[in-house]
């Protein structure tokens, strides 16, 4: 096998990946959960796997830092995805993207009525498309994270975030009240990369494949 340095976030897209590697043959030889290890060894001696932030793993792609990357839709839609190959919907990491609000608060009315939101997100570009295509007027607020925690002390009317089961916007009195989008994580490939080791990188492509959830 030729040299492959693959990026990817710990946590649950390490977690849903490990199967997909597992299928191309390829296993990390420590866990990132509790090594403090940034490059990852595995099986192969020539393929290394990059731990790096979720909204971090599209620039080491693009880059040709790591060949091959895996980041959510909604990190690839934040990064904008220029120069990146993306072959693979992986349908790990599944959730949606939705408008939440606090549980006493009339979304449909305030847009019904033209109000102008505040719209606490760390997705910006989503947020803005999402709002522009309603024709709603919103100032968006950036945020890194814990988005839900800025309509509880009056930072925002609303927030744009990433929901699953929906029990941490329970948990802090809010309600999902529109879907933006859904969401799941794709394989990244840098397009050099692509043709320089093809051989290898179609072989990874092609257990993934095999193996995605149906
Ligand atoms: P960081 O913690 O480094 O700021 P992050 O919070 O975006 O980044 P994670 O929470 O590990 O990192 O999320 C990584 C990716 O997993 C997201 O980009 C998204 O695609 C997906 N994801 C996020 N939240 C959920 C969720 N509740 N259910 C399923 N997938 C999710
Ligand atoms: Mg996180």
């Amino acid at each position: 096998m030729t040299d492959i340095t693959i990026a990817l976030s710990k946590g649950r897209i390490f977690d849903d990946t490990a199967p997909l590697l597992k299928a191309a043959g390829i296993t990390a030889l420590d866990d990132p959960e509790t090594s403090r290890k940034l490059i990852l060894d595995t099986n192969h001696a020539n393929v290394k796997l990059v731990i790096v932030r979720a909204s971090d793993v599209p620039t080491y792609v693009q880059y040709g830092a790591a060949d091959i990357g895996i980041a959510g839709k909604d990190v690839l839609l934040e990064h904008g995805g220029a120069e990146l190959y993306q072959p693979l919907d992986l349908k790990i990491a599944r959730c949606k993207m939705m408008v939440a609000v606090p549980n006493d608060f009339d979304y449909e009315s305030a847009v019904f009525q033209g109000a102008r939101l505040r719209v606490a997100t760390k997705y910006l570009k989503t947020a803005r498309a999402h709002f522009a295509g309603k024709g709603v007027h919103v100032d968006l607020i950036k945020l890194y994270g814990s988005m839900e925690l800025a309509p509880l002390v009056g930072l925002s009317d609303v927030i744009v975030d990433l929901v699953s089961t929906g029990s941490t916007l329970k948990a802090n009195h809010l309600k999902p009240v529109e879907e933006i989008m859904q969401i799941s994580s794709r394989l990244i490939i840098n397009q050099a990369a692509l043709k320089l080791k093809r051989k290898t990188i179609q072989r990874i492509l092609d257990a993934f494949s095999e193996a995605i959830e149906k």
